[in-house]
């Protein structure tokens, strides 16, 4: 599935996804400015803008779809022993924590539908460790952000919290040392220590959206299995849910001091993103250098972008037209990202 019938691995996957307009839109008399071609993984702005992805999903699709179309073989493929990451994008509002936590926002009522994808990813690999009784599990989590270039853990207490470093062993392996790794043995342990790590985010408040999220969060999920019969048959497994900080413009959200200097720190790192991701297209036969020292975020990610992953990102957009520049930027990211 990940791979070109040539046998060559695609490194990363692109879905764009089209948040329904929220009450605020409708209010303000906001018109959509995005339509969709039946059956095909297109997306048009305005007139004349098309765009293809990998997958496009418009505001009827729901959570399930968009997990089980894209998301659900890369559980699978974590028992395989291949890294995977899920990267959310789009500017504060589009829908990024909706897709990833989904769970959270429903509030009351709490109902199945609105999960998102990580706790959908859970519930799938305790299903697989289950029915995988030839084997023994060893899952741990860990809950990071980055903030203003700065690793924040967040299963950690406030008041303990200290200095974290990356460091990379000989093997080219991302550690974090001091970084709390909590041992996890069922779905809702695990989602017991999303919800408190969720609760502990930094948050700013910006004209755009006072609860908007100028960080980065990584979710991991670190899967050792072990066959019974012998030890030495063994595969090691990460998971990284990402939901980035805003993509949004500083200026776009009237940033000022504190605030506009981490809309710079953000999009260093979404912009290296971009580049990383651009540079693991390319041909490898020419020496390719792909440069993730130039952000935390893709330090962070080294390991687990290109080699023995698999990367998926879900670009989320408002349909609304007083979003439309920003949205233009998303999918030419998305785009880019793409054309690899
Ligand atoms: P972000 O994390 O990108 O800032 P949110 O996930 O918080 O954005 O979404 C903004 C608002 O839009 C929230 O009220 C959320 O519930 C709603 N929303 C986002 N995506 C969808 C969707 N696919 N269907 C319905 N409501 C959505
Ligand atoms: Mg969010």
């Amino acid at each position: 599935w990940w791979k070109m019938p040539e046998g060559k691995v695609i490194p990363v996957r692109v879905a764009v996804r089209c948040r329904p307009l929220i009450q605020k839109e409708k209010d303000e008399g906001c018109q959509q400015c995005l339509h969709f071609i039946p059956n095909e993984p297109q997306v048009v702005l305005g007139k004349d803008k098309a765009f293809t992805y990998d997958y496009v999903f418009n505001m009827n699709d729901s959570q399930k779809d968009v997990y089980s179309s894209c998301c659900k073989s890369l559980v699978d493929n974590i028992f395989k022993g291949y890294n995977a990451t899920i990267l959310a994008y789009g500017q504060t509002g589009s829908g990024k924590t909706h897709s990833m936590s989904g769970y959270y926002e429903a509030a009351i009522g709490e109902e199945i539908e609105d999960m998102g994808v990580i706790p959908r990813v859970l519930r799938d690999l305790f299903f697989g460790i289950d029915d995988r009784g030839d084997c023994d599990f060893t899952v741990k989590v860990s809950y990071l952000e980055i903030y203003n270039e700065d690793l924040v853990d967040l299963l950690c207490p406030p008041s303990r919290r200290e200095t974290l470093n990356i460091r990379e062993n000989i093997e080219g392996g991302i550690k974090i040392p001091g970084l709390r790794e909590v041992q996890v043995s069922s779905y809702s342990e695990t989602m017991r220590c999303l919800e408190l790590g969720s609760q502990g985010r930094t948050t700013g408040a910006t004209a755009m959206n006072n609860t908007s999220s100028r960080s980065h969060a990584i979710f991991t999920i670190h899967i050792e299995q072990k066959k019974k019969e012998d030890m030495d048959d063994a595969c090691e497994a990460k998971f990284h849910l990402v939901d980035l900080a805003g993509s949004e413009r500083a200026k776009r959200t009237r940033a000022e001091g504190e605030r506009f200097k981490e809309g710079v720190n953000i999009n260093m790192g979404l912009l290296a993103l971009g580049n990383v991701i651009s540079a693991l297209g390319e041909d490898s036969q020419r020496g390719r250098h792909i440069p993730y020292r130039d952000a935390k975020l893709t330090r962070l990610l080294q390991d687990s972008l290109g080699g023995n992953s698999h990367t998926l990102m879900i670009a989320c957009i408002s349909p609304a037209d007083s979003n439309m520049e920003e949205t233009l930027n998303t999918l030419r990211y998305a785009d880019r990202a793409r054309k690899i």
